[in-house]
């Protein structure tokens, strides 16, 4: 039979993976990814629908001071479909988000767990919370985030479409290169812009959460757990060991991610001299 401090042992290597790389962290991640993905294909459907091309056969081309007006003109055009959709956007974003910071807060707290365990230190004077369900917590952060998230995306997205248009214009594509333009950028959302705001997003929600569990169980020091393909930025950070918890990491930040994209996870950490608590 395995010895306790085995069992101890094997439970850290599978928990090694931690936030947005532990499994669950992994599933969610993928379905908010599709989620996003079938927004931006519905929205895509219908932007599609009212014809932005064809103000290239109204606006002559190569003529750049016409460029003005044809970004007004696309800009009231595309509202339509965009704010049709806000609520659904919102929706998602807010269902993904409360989910994650949920699943992260109870990893955090199952790490504190198993280090004050495997050290026999007592718990902190709030004793274990394994598994109390935070939903007031994570329903407000994500509601807060996703309102704040939702201007965000729709301007980003409405100057994507405003760009297309006036490129399609500018250098002379005429309707049907216009459309095809559109086309790509519409379809490269839907793949390449809902992956990068699932990973940024996801990261934040099941970061700050655990950030949240780290501070109110007393833990004295944080650290990151690295993804597979780390950048300089999260190496420098991750190589500076364990970081008092109200202290910044080197590029400025108090937690993950360090930038869009970013996959670090936030992790309890002993101190230098093996203290856990403050
Ligand atoms: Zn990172």
């Amino acid at each position: 039979m395995a010895s306790l401090s085995d069992t101890l042992a094997a439970v850290s290597a599978l928990n090694a993976a931690m936030g947005i790389q532990s499994p669950s962290g992994k599933v969610l991640l993928r379905r908010f990814e599709v989620s996003l993905g079938v927004y931006f294909d519905d929205l895509a459907t219908r932007v599609r629908a009212i014809e932005l091309e064809n103000l290239a056969g109204r606006f002559p081309a190569n003529d750049e001071t016409t460029l003005p007006a044809v970004r007004e003109e696309v800009g009231r055009l595309v509202q339509g479909p965009i704010t049709e959709m806000s609520e659904d956007l919102y929706l998602l974003l807010a269902l993904w988000l409360a989910r994650g910071y949920e699943t992260a807060s109870n990893v955090a707290d199952r790490r504190v767990d198993e280090l004050a365990l495997a050290g026999s230190e007592e718990a902190d004077a709030t004793g274990s919370v394994v598994d109390e369900p935070r939903l007031p917590e994570a329903t407000s952060y994500a509601a807060r985030r996703s309102a704040k998230l939702v201007v965000g995306i729709n301007t980003t997205t409405r100057g994507i479409i405003q760009d297309t248009i006036a490129t399609g214009i500018k250098d002379g594509l005429g309707v049907p290169g216009t459309a095809r333009l559109l086309r790509n950028r519409l379809s490269d959302m839907s793949i390449t812009r809902s992956r990068l705001i699932a990973l940024t997003e996801m990261n934040d929600a099941m970061s700050v959460s655990s950030f949240e569990r780290i501070r109110s169980r007393g833990v004295a020091f944080k650290t990151t757990v690295l993804s597979d393909r780390p950048c300089p930025i999260c190496i420098k950070n991750n190589g500076q060991g364990p970081v008092p918890v109200d202290q910044l990491f080197a590029s400025g930040h108090d937690r993950t991610p360090f930038h869009p994209g970013c996959l670090c996870a936030l992790v309890a950490s002993r101190g230098p001299k093996g203290k856990l608590f403050s």
